[in-house]
């Protein structure tokens, strides 16, 4: 069997060559960033450990797991069920996603009921129940389940079932606060998975989320950083090879499989000619919400007890919610200090990725101070990464297009895709879509 090349660096492309590797085929890796894990990346600032991509593991995850199992760090795996607060009309409403802290502050969950309507409790439970009753078709690995909600907006499924306020006080936030876009660019199919996956509580590694890439990129022999794919050569519908650039120049890495493991629009660019103009239009057509990301770390715990503030859209704030991940598990900060996160999501993600450093700070500072007024002027660090392709939305249509595509691309000889946006947006789905392209790539050596 010859060489594989994995195109990407991110979960997708590492799960696939961890799983070669496992299996004793060779393979290379191409990233072409200087550090591995593309949007599961983590750093250490001043002690605090920074995710600086994705936030959290969540508990239904299955791929995800396995593979830590595999790599020996499960057992540095910090499940969490935090309290989450949500703005509305300038009050936070606190809830908790574990039911024995409900009983413990009976007082703040009565709060916590009169956040919405009588009307909208109601509807609330209707959509509860919808979501219990979906539950088992709503698989980020398998998005074909839930084909029934593919070709409607999370935002018309939303409104049209249960209401405005249902819409905007739980549909807009769970949408924007994990995809980071809005619920009319999602489809419901992904809207309610999210609802589903988020409901039994989150995950992280002790030294963070990085850690997973960090293991990964440990075991794999031949991952060559700073090292950009430039085109996928292809003869007649068979991959020959990818044409490299570095610091090097260029050259031609022969192999019988590519496994191509970047974004989406990236891979239609990489095959270029060698692809059908449809399938290259349904991968240039996947959509990514962006994200100026904002990390400061703080002097103790502006936010007290809880994990996460909810901001609705309708509130008005460039990000969709604030976190303080100091609590995400011991040893993410030094004593006494905190480290807040701030997602800017749909058009504000977009227009702060255009802003200079100092005028994304200033817009963000004075948003946090709008929801938590005791927040420090100057916190103690700032740390801004910008993502302008930051979660794939699984738009309205995504699932049945990118179904049609897969298929289309049986023809192709030794070129598999991997990928968040083979399924749902989410790490799960990078992983799953990663394991199952290497194991592809197995069966037909
Ligand atoms: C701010 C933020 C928060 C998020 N929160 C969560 C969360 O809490 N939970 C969750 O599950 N998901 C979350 N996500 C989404 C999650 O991070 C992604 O779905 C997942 O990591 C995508 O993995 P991937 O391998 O498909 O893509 P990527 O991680 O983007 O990997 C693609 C890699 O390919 C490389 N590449 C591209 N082109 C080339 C080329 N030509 N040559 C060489 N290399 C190339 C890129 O540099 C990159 O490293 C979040 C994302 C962001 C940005």
């Amino acid at each position: 069997m010859g060489t594989t090349v994995v195109i990407g660096a991110g979960a997708a492309g590492l799960a696939a060559a961890y799983t070669l590797e496992r299996a004793g085929a060779d393979c290379v890796v191409l990233e072409k960033r200087e550090f591995s894990g593309g949007r599961i990346y983590g750093k250490v600032v001043e002690g605090c450990t920074l995710d600086v991509g994705a936030q959290f593991f969540f508990t239904r995850y299955r791929e995800t797991y396995d593979i830590m199992d595999k790599l020996g760090i499960a057992g540095d795996l910090v499940r969490y069920k935090p309290f989450v607060g949500l703005l509305r009309d300038d009050n936070v409403y606190v809830v908790s996603q574990d039911i024995k802290q409900a009983f413990l502050h009976p007082g703040m969950m009565l709060r916590a009921g009169r956040m919405l309507s009588s009307m909208g409790k109601l509807r609330a439970v209707k959509f509860g129940l919808k979501l219990a009753a979906l539950g088992k078709k709503l698989d980020f690995d398998d998005p074909l389940k839930a084909i029934e909600l593919d070709n409607v907006s999370f935002a018309d499924y939303t409104r049209a079932n249960f209401g405005d306020e249902i819409l905007e006080y739980i549909a807009q936030p769970v949408a924007s606060t994990l995809s980071l876009g809005q619920p009319e660019e999602i489809s419901a199919a992904y809207g309610m998975a999210l609802t589903w996956y988020i409901a039994p509580g989150l995950a992280t590694l002790r030294k963070g989320i990085g850690q997973l890439a960090e293991a990964l990129t440990e075991e794999i022999k031949d991952v060559r950083l700073g090292t950009e794919a430039t085109r996928i050569v292809m003869e007649g519908g068979k991959v020959k090879g990818v044409e490299v650039s570095d610091v090097n120049g260029k050259e031609v890495i022969e192999a019988d499989h590519v496994v191509c493991a970047t974004l989406a629009p990236e891979a239609a660019g990489l095959l270029g000619d060698g692809l059908d103009p449809t399938l290259a239009g349904t991968l240039k057509d996947v959509k990514y919400s962006a994200c100026a990301h904002v990390m400061m770390g703080v002097e103790g715990r502006p936010l007290d007890m809880l994990y996460a503030i909810a901001t609705p859209r309708r509130e008005g704030l460039c990000f969709s919610g604030i976190t303080e991940n100091a609590i995400k598990a011991p040893g993410y900060a030094p004593a006494g200090k905190g480290i807040i996160h701030a997602y800017t999501f749909g058009e504000y993600g977009r227009e702060l990725l255009t802003m200079d450093d100092a005028a994304v700070r200033d817009r963000v500072l004075g948003d946090i101070q709008r929801v938590v007024p005791t927040f420090p002027d100057e916190p103690v660090f700032t740390e801004i990464f910008r993502w302008p392709e930051a979660v794939c939305l699984t738009g309205p249509g995504h699932i049945t297009a990118v179904q049609r595509m897969k298929v289309g691309l049986r023809d192709y000889q030794g070129l598999h895709l991997a990928g968040e946006y083979l399924g749902m947006g989410s790490v799960e789905a990078a992983i799953h879509t990663g394991v199952k392209a290497a194991e592809k790539v197995l069966r037909v050596s």
